[in-house]
């Protein structure tokens, strides 16, 4: 029998900064592959660093590329060898593609896999009609609505990047950046048993936000170094500040989501002794920071990286359905497919007002 639908609308990076809506041909899933109608897609600075700057993961040119990597949809079709999920059921997709066989996967550090793949990084993804998926990738859900189940990937990013941290309880934790990511890390933090959770960004109705979310604290202050010299000057030169007067000893864990690196730079003034600063937000791929080495010894700290996500997305789905990460409060504006365009330049000009999504 023919296929009725043969072809599907997509968004496509044509090259630097040029994206197209594009009739392109409708996937069919391989034996083990899923085919999406997709619902919701989350727009990611990771798509901004795609378009504008070339950059991927991969480390090689991107275009052309259908990207999106944080989408929920309905199953549409299976493979013949799929077992895990059947036709209408309502699934989130996590985005890593990965070999099973290199050394890091055989280490559970899926996440580093030398063969990795991605949708919307590597591989088609998202900001389609359709998307077809390998059915290991495809999780489940009941009840969240599909805009809500597609903060299951910038969730297990946060859940990974925690677990990297080794938040504890009774920490305090100081967030620089109150968007989506940002308010993720503050829900997540307040569930772990911390003691204090305080969110630093420039933007008072993002602090607004967080206050709602349960942060104890909130400041509205540029973090970026005191002088060109205060990483040479080092940590003796610091000058106390409302935040630092928070928590006078300072911060068992400083959470850097901006992807700006002179606030991972700055960062670190606030660290406690034996403090840990994790890295978390994309900074530009050609970039760089100065920092006291002496310090570092001194004090026993620890700067923290955590790429993506890694086995932790059905944990991520799970917090979402029993309502311990809040969704709804995390999402900003929704476009269409058509409007991805101005959604990426919202994201980029720092206009977010939460985790923006194409809704189809
Ligand atoms: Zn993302
Ligand atoms: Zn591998």
């Amino acid at each position: 029998m023919k296929r009725m639908v043969t072809r599907m609308k997509a968004a496509v990076f044509v090259s630097k900064g040029v994206l197209e809506i594009r009739d392109v041909p409708k996937p069919s899933p391989k034996p083990d592959e899923i085919l999406l109608r997709v619902k919701a897609c989350g727009v990611c600075a990771t798509d901004v660093h795609a378009l504008y700057g070339g950059e991927s993961i991969s480390g090689r040119d991107p275009f052309p590329l259908i990207p999106g990597h944080e989408f929920t949809g309905v199953v549409e079709e299976v493979g013949k060898d799929v077992i895990n999920v059947r036709v209408g059921d309502k699934v989130a997709v996590d985005p890593i593609y990965n070999c099973g066989q290199c050394y890091f996967c055989q280490t559970n550090q899926e996440n580093h896999c030398e063969h990795l793949e991605g949708p919307g990084t590597t591989v088609p993804g998202g900001f389609a009609e359709y998307v077809a998926v390998p059915a290991y990738a495809a999780l489940k859900f009941e009840k969240l609505d599909f805009d809500e189940a597609a903060l299951m990937e910038p969730l297990a990013t946060v859940i990974y990047g925690q677990e990297r941290a080794r938040i504890q309880y009774a920490d305090n934790v100081l967030i620089i950046g109150a968007g989506a990511i940002g308010l993720l890390h503050l829900q997540l933090a307040k569930a772990s048993g911390t003691a204090r959770v305080v969110v630093v960004d420039l933007d008072k109705a993002k602090l607004d936000r967080a206050k709602a979310l349960g942060a104890d604290a909130v400041f509205q202050q540029r973090i970026e170094p005191s002088s060109p010299d205060a990483a040479k000057l080092g940590i003796a030169s610091r000058q106390r500040d409302a935040i630092l007067d928070f928590s006078p000893m300072g911060y068992d864990v400083v959470i850097e989501a901006t992807g700006v690196p002179g606030v991972v730079e700055a960062g670190v003034r606030y660290l406690k002794k034996r403090g840990r600063l994790l890295v978390f937000g994309v900074a530009p791929h050609h970039s760089e920071i100065r920092l006291n080495p002496y310090d570092i010894y001194r004090n026993d700290w620890e700067i923290i990286g955590a790429f993506a996500l890694n086995r932790t997305a059905v944990q991520s789905l799970s917090l979402l359905e029993a309502g311990i990460i809040k969704a709804k409060p995390v999402i900003g504006k929704q476009y269409k497919l058509e409007e991805l365009g101005e959604a990426l330049q919202a994201l980029a000009q720092g206009r977010a007002d939460g985790k923006l999504q194409i809704l189809f």
